[in-house]
């Protein structure tokens, strides 16, 4: 297949005018000028990666926005959360992820890490089949078109000291031996998806002990010695505090100090740090997950990302709760939030990228791609074909020339200005549909009926 893209944001900035070959997925030639047989599309940028998703919340988004008196909070959030997946089944989850995926492919998500926690049936007894769940995640994927990198979840305790889990988290919980059984079952599915790939979740270290955690990176790394790990960790000021009583140690410090952390490691939330820690994230080369709506729908508070960025750290986005399934709202609030804590503008800019908008999109590509250890984030020669094109008649009211372009996009959009969206290769939305689409909305809202109800 080729494509004749008018203006392209390629690895190396813009260009104009040019013939991408594509075969199996894969960029094979960029060349100057339109050839025979290509499709012409208008402005083309790299597909963005989710690197935060618990799709099954997708589901409740907007449902526990009812407050008195500043009294809710993340832990009453969760327990709603709890309640509403009590109920779920793997029919359900299905269903629910493959509209949410939808939604992302229509928004600009070309690629999603799924944090997959929900392991078990509703009476929190494991299926015969271990990665029954996870397999309606893996179906999903396919019937949507979204590339996946699904992160089985560790899930050992309620809290710190090994505390025995909840009622409501019983359908979380693995032993160390089911939970490496699980991983390999997903390694095995993803054989059979095109597209796909795993990692591990520690869930988080309130979840986790030290030897379940040692445990379960040294089987996933036996079989993909390159696989993401993730892990919550330093979300809210109570988990922070917690962990100090534990363990006597801030939660990334306490990751520094017992972890080989390197660079296909994940710290989502890693809200709550303190200069050594946030210096001890950049050594290591870790990626920090930042998700920008959920972080401030949960009042959970502000990543330092202007000093992390400075300092020249990695960090992806991603949608966790999915109030907003946007990245360019991630992105939006990413910047906007430092500007009213600096009381200052243009932020997250470098001398060498001036457009923040630019700079934000191109580095959350790559880190995005660098936290799913895929072959994605930037449109090169050898790169997979995750792309976006943009609906230039939207765009051509205000983006004059190449340099506002993406912030344009970022700060001034009042609509969708996504036309058309290519995973691996394949066209998935064509002016701004999915074939899909109605189907998934319909069985959508009828299961959402009948939870509710
Ligand atoms: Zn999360």
């Amino acid at each position: 297949m080729k494509i004749f893209a008018e203006r392209i944001l390629l690895a190396n900035g813009w260009a104009k005018q040019q013939t991408l070959t594509i075969e199996q997925g894969i960029i094979q030639s960029i060349e100057s000028g339109e050839q025979a047989g290509a499709e012409k599309v208008g402005i083309v940028i790299p597909g963005m990666v989710n690197c935060h998703s618990h799709a099954f919340q997708r589901a409740f988004a907007g449902f526990s926005e009812q407050g008195s008196e500043g009294q809710d909070s993340f832990w009453t959030w969760r327990k709603i959360m709890y309640k509403f997946l009590g109920q779920l089944t793997a029919e359900n989850a299905q269903v629910i992820a493959t509209q949410l995926y939808i939604e992302m492919l229509k928004m600009g998500y070309t690629r999603v890490a799924e944090f997959h926690y929900l392991h078990h049936d509703i009476n929190g007894r494991p299926y015969d089949k271990l990665a029954t769940m996870a397999s309606a995640i893996f179906d999903a994927a396919k019937s949507s078109g979204i590339g996946l990198t699904i992160l089985p979840v560790l899930y050992r305790y309620s809290g710190f000291g090994q505390q025995a889990a909840t009622e409501g988290q019983q359908r979380f919980i693995n032993s160390s031996e089911q939970f490496n059984q699980l991983v390999t079952d997903c390694f095995n599915l993803s054989e059979t998806y095109p597209n796909t790939n795993v990692g591990i979740a520690p869930h988080s270290l309130r979840a986790v002990d030290l030897a379940s955690l040692n445990s379960a990176v040294e089987h996933v790394r036996a079989l993909d010695e390159k696989a993401p790990i993730h892990i919550h960790i330093a979300e809210q000021q109570k988990e922070v505090d917690d962990c100090l009583a534990h363990y006597g140690k801030r939660p990334v410090q306490w990751l520094l100090d017992n972890t080989q952390m390197d660079k296909q490691w994940c710290l989502i939330h890693a809200t709550h740090i303190d200069e050594q820690e946030r210096k001890g994230i950049i050594s290591s080369q870790a990626i920090a997950g930042i998700c920008p709506t959920t972080e401030a729908n949960l009042g959970d508070g502000i990543f330092p990302t202007t000093e992390f960025l400075a300092e020249k750290g990695t960090f992806a986005i991603g949608s966790d709760s999915h109030i907003s399934v946007n990245p360019i709202e991630e992105l939006r609030w990413l910047e906007y939030a430092q500007r009213l804590i600096k009381q200052q503008r243009a932020i997250l800019a470098t001398e060498q990228q001036m457009s923040v908008g630019q700079n934000l999109w191109q580095q959350a590509a790559l880190g995005g791609a660098q936290s799913t250890n895929s072959n994605t984030g930037e449109l090169a020669i050898g790169k997979q074909a995750d792309l976006l094109v943009l609906d230039d008649e939207k765009l051509s009211l205000f983006a004059h020339d190449e340099q506002h372009l993406l912030d344009s996009v970022i700060f001034a959009t009042q609509s969708n200005v996504i036309k058309h969206v290519m995973v691996n290769g394949c066209w998935v939305i064509k002016a701004g549909v999915h074939d899909e689409e109605q189907k998934a909305q319909l069985a959508f809202a009828e299961m959402l009926a009948k939870l509710s109800s």
